[in-house]
């Protein structure tokens, strides 16, 4: 599935645990916040796992087809 991936940079806090978990996937940046270097570098279900790994949900995960937001599970 191709998804979209975002990180909130102002509140990511550069524990690495997404670069840890998918680090085909996330890179920390010279500022030490992490970056998403390719999309497609892990199967989805790795990259949901990152995103749930962070410890201030900085990671954003849609499904760009259909817009559907993955996690954080949207608010019903
Ligand atoms: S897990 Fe979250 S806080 Fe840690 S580096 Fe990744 S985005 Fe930043």
């Amino acid at each position: 599935m191709a998804l979209k991936i975002t990180v909130n940079k102002s509140r990511c806090i550069s524990s690495g645990d997404c670069v840890e978990t998918a680090p085909a996937v996330f890179q920390l940046d010279a500022n030490e916040k992490s970056d998403v270097v390719n999309s497609a570098g892990a199967p989805d279900a790795t990259i949901l796992a990152a995103a749930r790994a962070c410890p201030v949900k900085a990671i954003t995960v849609v499904n760009e087809l259909t817009g559907e937001q993955l996690f954080p599970p949207p608010k019903k």
